[in-house]
């Protein structure tokens, strides 16, 4: 198998309503967001996917994060805008836009400090 990894960033403002303590306060942050595809096999070019091509489509839905208040996103009008669900939204928005291409998207990862973050593995 073959693995590719890009990353990019995008700044996000949250309030995690049932976490007690001070994320339970508006506060915002920088994620460092991390999204790996795989394949078994190379494409004509010899590469799993162009490493331009994924960056475009993880910048086309890291947009539709940045700068927001993330708890006003429909997305997350029924859920905590967590890292965890971050992630999780990355992975399906993202999973959408590589739609016919042969590399499958594995893992996002969304680093909401340089020591924490949280991975979502797809299916
Ligand atoms: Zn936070």
């Amino acid at each position: 198998m073959y693995e590719l990894t890009v990353t990019s960033y995008f700044s996000g403002a949250h309030r995690l309503r049932y976490l007690h303590g001070k994320c339970e306060d508006l506060h915002g942050h920088n994620w460092k967001v991390e999204v790996s595809v795989a394949s078994s096999k190379l494409n004509q070019e010899g590469v799993v996917i162009d490493f331009k091509v994924l960056k475009q489509k993880m910048e086309k839905v890291l947009k539709t994060l940045d700068h927001t208040y993330l708890n006003d996103l429909p997305y997350f009008s029924g859920i905590e805008p967590s890292s965890e669900n971050i992630a999780k939204y990355i992975f399906d928005h993202l999973k959408k836009e590589l739609k016919g291409f042969f590399a499958t998207l594995k893992k996002v990862t969304a680093w909401e400090s340089e020591n924490a973050c949280a991975t979502y593995f797809g299916r």
